[in-house]
């Protein structure tokens, strides 16, 4: 018997440390540990002890024999990973154990965002004694993306929150939400309170396709659909057109296929998860039957990963479609895409049918329409132009991170100029004291939720080296004066207590039409529930 590791493995690696064995990997270090769909186990080294799975905050980890019927070829997909990766060093990794230095007193960090690499950074240093940790949230609300990007059914994944919850809530760890560093509280002033400042902004931004038409309403990002679907406070008055029969999403990556999906399942199965009310209702009247995904080149160059294929394929009353001479590079294969895709080439659309249509090859040309989206045109391999009408056009081609003020951005990459999480400007090679940086800020938007762990675990190293070496001098400042400051700029603040009964809320409301919660979705409304009842 064995333990396997699914599809909505986040990569978080909390299993590894406790595996008595060591039968799981890649491990952080291995040549693929960056690019890694997922972490696999061993089947001929699992001793079945189970210490994974409770370990695993996504709940990706089943037994062998308990394994869902959709998540059958997992078993499969873990076995055939060792046979290219077969396990040489099965040494359990260093447990790391940081520590200040015995002359330095105290350190305190500030950490400007609390999305997945803002909420590990704090976790990394909130673990060590001596350190205090103030994290900085523009929203009322917590966990960043996994909140505001993570599809509403993708659940488990969402579950990673409770653990970052945790970590929030360690006493040394101070919350401050609803408050925008740049508007309520400038990066200065934090660095006068704080021996060092992590920023973790994550990538607000989108890339853009860079063709005519691309700025004509109905062509939009997925970024402000997700948001709008997520209940981001910013997009909550969004409407998107959903008047179909077809939707084209352009783009071949997981966000592609998340945004697909949504359009594509009808309104009904969106009611058990927490998908923003204003979104399961405009979805309930969308006409949108088929979503057609387009990518640029051939299948074999598909970004999305092969779980989430797998996921699109086993979309409840949704067929998956392809063009067998499309997908002829990889159908014949008999790898898990190979056999999925061979699936979607044979099977054929009735009409009217909920389909994701997927199509490759296709290079956009321009977004045409008269004062609004009504098709999409695209040149193939040959030079011909293919036009595909549709009133909605969703750019999914990637996020892409602001330049923050006062510090060095590389605009080609969109994200902060550093060395090891360090900020530092490449023009002087000299770095911006005290001013660090993790997440999609810092290495671009890519990667799993657990990506952003290592990341953090790099910056944290750099600034225990910083303020050993003396380089980061004491705040002029302490945090409670600190925080008068700001409440006299942001009276709505959110603290810890204040997510608290947000939290609480909307779990409350949730359960009262089974769901996981019922999002709020204006900023009042949050702030409103932050505060103590009247009893
Ligand atoms: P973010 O999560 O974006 O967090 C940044 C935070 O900083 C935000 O809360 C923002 O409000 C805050 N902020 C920004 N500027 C300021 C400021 N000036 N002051 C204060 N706060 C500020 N990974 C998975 O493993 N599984 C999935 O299913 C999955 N689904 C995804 C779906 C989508 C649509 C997207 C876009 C990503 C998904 N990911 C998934 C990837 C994962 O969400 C990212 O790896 C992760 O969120 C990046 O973390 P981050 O902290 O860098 O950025």
């Amino acid at each position: 018997m064995t333990f396997v590791i699914t599809s909505g493995c986040c990569n978080d690696t909390s299993c590894i440390p406790v595996c008595p064995v060591q039968c799981i990997r890649p491990r952080p270090g291995d040549p693929d540990f960056s690019t890694t769909e997922q972490l696999y186990i061993d089947p001929a080294t699992c001793i079945d002890c189970g210490a994974c799975m409770d370990e695993c905050p996504v709940s990706a980890i089943h037994t062998e024999w308990d394994l869902p019927e959709h998540l059958d070829d997992y078993l499969g997909i873990n076995a055939a990973y060792f046979e290219t990766n077969p396990i040489s060093e099965s040494s359990p990794p260093d447990p790391i154990r940081r520590r200040l230095p015995a002359d330095r007193g105290r350190l305190s960090v500030a950490i400007v965002g609390s999305g997945p690499a803002g909420c590990y950074a704090a976790a990394e240093l909130s673990e060590i004694e001596g350190v205090s940790v103030s994290v900085f949230e523009r929203l009322p609300t917590p966990f960043g993306l996994v909140r505001t990007g993570v599809a509403p059914d993708h659940g488990n994944t969402k579950l990673i929150a409770k653990r970052f919850g945790s970590v929030l809530n360690r006493p040394n760890v101070r919350c401050f939400f609803n408050v925008e560093v740049g508007v309520h509280v400038s990066l200065p002033e934090l660095l006068e309170h704080h021996h060092a400042v992590v920023w973790s902004g994550g990538a607000s931004n989108d890339r853009r396709l860079g063709i005519p038409g691309e700025d004509l309403p109905g062509c939009v990002s997925a970024r402000e659909l997700v948001a709008w679907y997520n209940g981001h406070p910013d997009f909550g008055e969004r409407r998107f057109n959903l008047d179909g029969p077809t939707a084209v999403v352009i783009g071949n990556g997981n966000v592609a296929f998340d945004v697909a999906r949504i359009l594509a399942q009808p309104a009904a199965s969106h009611q058990s998860t927490d998908m923003a009310e204003h979104a399961i209702e405009a979805l309930s009247r969308s006409t949108i039957s088929d979503v057609i995904v387009t990518g640029r080149r051939g299948p074999e160059f598909a970004a999305y990963t092969t779980g989430e294929l797998s996921g699109l394929h086993h979309t409840e009353n949704v067929a998956l479609v392809a063009r067998p001479e499309e997908v002829a590079s990889v159908s014949a294969s008999t790898d898990r895409r190979g056999l999925i895709l061979a699936d979607a080439a044979a099977r054929h659309r009735a009409e009217g049918e909920r389909s994701i249509t997927l199509r490759y090859d296709l290079r956009p040309e321009s977004i045409n329409g008269d004062g609004a989206v009504e098709s999409v045109s695209f040149r193939r391999p040959d030079d011909t132009i293919e036009t595909i009408e549709a009133p909605l056009v969703v750019r999914a081609i990637g996020y892409r991170g602001m330049p923050v003020e006062g510090l060095p951005f590389n605009e080609r990459s969109g994200t902060l100029q550093h060395l090891a999480g360090s900020v530092c400007d490449p023009e002087t090679d000299e770095s911006v004291v005290g001013v660090y940086c993790t997440g999609w800020i810092k290495r671009g938007a890519n990667g799993m939720i657990g990506t952003n762990k290592v990341d953090s675990a790099e910056t944290v190293d750099s600034i225990l080296h910083d303020f050993g070496a003396g380089r980061l001098p004491n705040p002029a400042h302490d945090g409670e004066q600190l925080e008068k400051l700001i409440r006299t700029r942001q009276p709505d603040l959110v603290d810890k207590e204040g997510w608290t009964r947000i939290d609480q809320t909307e779990r409350s409301l949730g359960r009262k039409s089974g769901r996981p919660r019922q999002k709020l979705v204006h900023v009042q409304d949050l702030v409103a529930a932050s505060h103590p009842r009247d009893t």
